[in-house]
């Protein structure tokens, strides 16, 4: 059976709308196969732009690894502006791929990319303009399976009656299996339709099918547990981990956009997972146990990259990128090999300490510096220790004024808002820090041409941290901590005008509270939100407030809760949260323990350096820890090449 391409009826609604070249496909790097060829087919959907979707690495991860398949075809979608939107509901043109424009309902699996859950209301415009039926369990053979993955499937169930399934952790070998279940399915003559399929793959214990499982809830509200509803489906999901990343070099050929995108660079991941133990920071957590790549894989992947993609900038990328156990080799290294050429490298900077500083020096050889980036996330000493945030204001001037001594102008200094525990007087901490980076600065360098811009987010309690037990503040008192602040900043006129000072209001934050800890419940408030016009809520321009209010407000009664009860209350210990059954190898009273310590100021060390404090990750990974009391012995400790001890 062929599949037709949508290209002649979408190619006449082009000239009509915005940035028309972002839906024309052909990068270098994206890949065309004949349909009848293959035998299972993937559409890939990042649910946001093309200009931010398509430098996304899972995506183009799985798009690579799944089209080296010869029988598996990978397409990619993005979500298309409301103009487009409005014209292909008009003329009848479905949600279709960049790659060979087909439609992605004539695909086996649309595989979605969470990075946030703001994603959620685009998500449900690809499906309906895809004509696949928004809930799951409408579905007919006729539509693909509808699976989602990402940080965000960590939670899922704010949007399981929309999905059929969602994979936790990394994707590279889980999109294997899938297709391998798939393809065993299809060869089979498809017996017993989606639900058979469903089955099987909730068989495998790490893909979850919501539908699989039924949700009962107390009166006051509170989830009383979570069953499975089927014969042989497991009482929890694990997450996937993919512990060798040198077995796993990709993007090798990565998709260069036609269109401006967000990044324009090769992307190489240096490690995966994070052990510092920040407390609010999912990532981190749910991404344990630290995995490297050898500096010979990524030195390999460099070369590749540049020399298939023409990028002439390189990120060196991971959640905190300087702990490389062999990070100042791989920087001096790279700087060395792309001497007197046009690449630019840079690394994150994020870890406050000189040798940060010496990284991005080593890196700037080539004379192009980057920005430097520091994120201390609490203004004061209290609230560093209420996060895990080991960082002392001396550090941190210390490190800001090497910078500054060095020839940087300009630093950027990160910070949290709203945070537990969190009062006034944290966040005007952060001005007094600011005040002091600047006079610091200015004394050392003897100049008065230095800057720092203070930029601040706002504090999301997320599932599978210690902090997804915390109420969150109210915007009203966020937007009054932010208002306070920056009246702090400009109270030295001086000091003042050398700080710039950028913030996010707490309005999303709140909304993205809801969706990251909802329950089933919530999906009642995403539906509402998006039939009445909610798009892009990642986008502070498309952005409605009020609407998530009115949705709330107009949804959640009915089940006795409201908005507040999903983001402000505060749950206890033997709460049973919506995301107990989905395992992210994290152990709840591990987690609680550390929640515990949090509010009483007590730093935990990194597991890197001091000997494991039980997070439960490793023994769940089947991993060997080799730490000693006081060595400086590196994780991983699985064998991922050279010089990772
Ligand atoms: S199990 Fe131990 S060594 Fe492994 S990540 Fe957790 S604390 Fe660190």
């Amino acid at each position: 059976m062929t599949v037709a391409t949508v290209w002649p009826r979408l190619e006449q609604l082009l000239p009509l709308v915005s940035k028309p070249i972002q839906y024309v496909g052909g990068e270098l790097g994206g890949v065309r196969k004949e349909w009848e060829t293959t035998t299972v087919r993937w559409a890939l959907m990042y649910p946001d732009a093309y200009e931010v979707g398509l430098p996304n690495q899972g995506v183009q991860i799985l798009y690579e690894v799944l089209n080296e398949q010869p029988d598996v075809l990978a397409e990619r979608t993005y979500a298309v502006w409301p103009d487009l939107e409005a014209l292909m509901r008009e003329h009848g043109v479905p949600q279709f791929t960049v790659d060979a424009h087909r439609p992605v309902r004539a695909f086996d699996l649309l595989g979605l990319s969470f990075a946030t859950e703001l994603g959620y209301t685009n998500m449900l415009t690809a499906l309906d303009l895809a004509g696949i039926p928004l809930l799951a369990k409408d579905r007919t053979d006729e539509d693909p399976i509808v699976l989602a993955g990402g940080h965000a499937a960590f939670n899922p169930e704010p949007i399981a009656d929309f999905l059929d399934a969602a994979v936790l952790g990394d994707g590279e070998e889980a999109v294997l299996e899938v297709t391998a279940l798939v393809r065993a399915w299809k060869e089979e003559g498809s017996p017993g339709g989606r639900d058979e399929l469903l089955l099987r793959l909730a068989k495998t214990e790490s893909v979850y099918v919501p539908r699989f499982y039924d949700v009962d809830y107390l009166p006051d509200g509170r989830i009383q547990r979570v069953v499975p509803n089927r014969a042989g489906v497991p009482f929890r999901v694990h997450k996937r981990t993919t512990m060798d990343l040198d077995q796993w070099p990709y993007p090798k050929k990565p998709i260069v956009p036609l269109a401006e995108t967000v990044h324009e660079r090769y992307a190489v991941e240096i490690f995966r997972g994070c052990t510092r133990g920040c407390r609010f920071c999912q990532a981190g957590m749910i991404t344990r146990p630290v995995r490297e790549r050898s500096i010979t894989t990524v030195g390999q992947m460099v070369k590749e990259g540049l020399e298939f993609s023409g990028f002439s900038e390189v990120g060196l990328l991971s959640l905190s990128s300087a702990d490389h156990s062999e990070i100042g080799d791989i920087c001096s290294g790279l700087a060395e090999q792309y001497e007197g050429t046009n690449v630019s490298l840079s690394l994150p900077s994020t870890r406050v300490d000189a040798f940060n500083i010496e990284l991005a020096q080593e890196l700037s050889r080539n004379g192009r510096r980057t920005g430097l980036t520091f994120a201390p996330e609490g203004g004061s000493e209290r609230i560093r220790k209420v996060i895990n945030k080991m960082v002392s204001e001396e550090d941190l001037i210390r490190t800001v004024v090497t910078a500054y001594t060095n020839g940087w102008r300009q630093v950027k200094l990160y910070f949290m808002c709203g945070l537990p525990t969190e009062t006034d007087e944290d966040v005007l901490q952060i001005a007094r820090l600011a005040h002091e980076v600047i006079k610091a600065g200015r004394a050392a360098t003897g100049s008065k041409d230095i800057r720092c811009t203070v930029s601040i987010g706002g504090f999301v309690p997320k599932p599978h941290t210690p902090f997804q037990w915390a109420s969150m503040s109210t915007p009203e008192v966020i937007d009054n901590r932010l208002k306070l602040l920056k009246q702090a900043i400009n109270s030295d006129r001086s000091l003042g005008r050398a700080i710039g000072y950028r913030y996010h209001d707490g309005q999303p934050s709140l909304i993205e509270g809801l969706l990251s800890r909802g329950d089933r419940r919530v999906g009642a408030v995403i539906r509402k939100v998006w039939e009445d016009g909610g798009r892009f809520d990642g986008w502070s321009e498309h952005f409605s407030y009020q609407r998530w209010v009115d949705a709330a407000a107009a949804e959640l009664p009915t089940f006795g809760v409201d908005l507040d009860w999903f983001t402000t209350r505060e749950r206890d210990e033997l709460e049973v949260l919506p995301w107990d059954h989905l395992d992210s190898g994290l152990d709840k009273d591990w987690l609680w323990q550390d929640w515990q310590d949090s509010m009483s100021e007590f730093e935990q060390d990194d597991c890197r350096w001091t000997p494991c404090f039980d997070c439960g990750v490793c023994p769940s990974m089947d991993t060997e820890i080799q730490i000693g009391p006081t060595g400086r012995k590196l994780l991983p400790l699985t064998p991922v090449g050279s010089g990772n001890g």
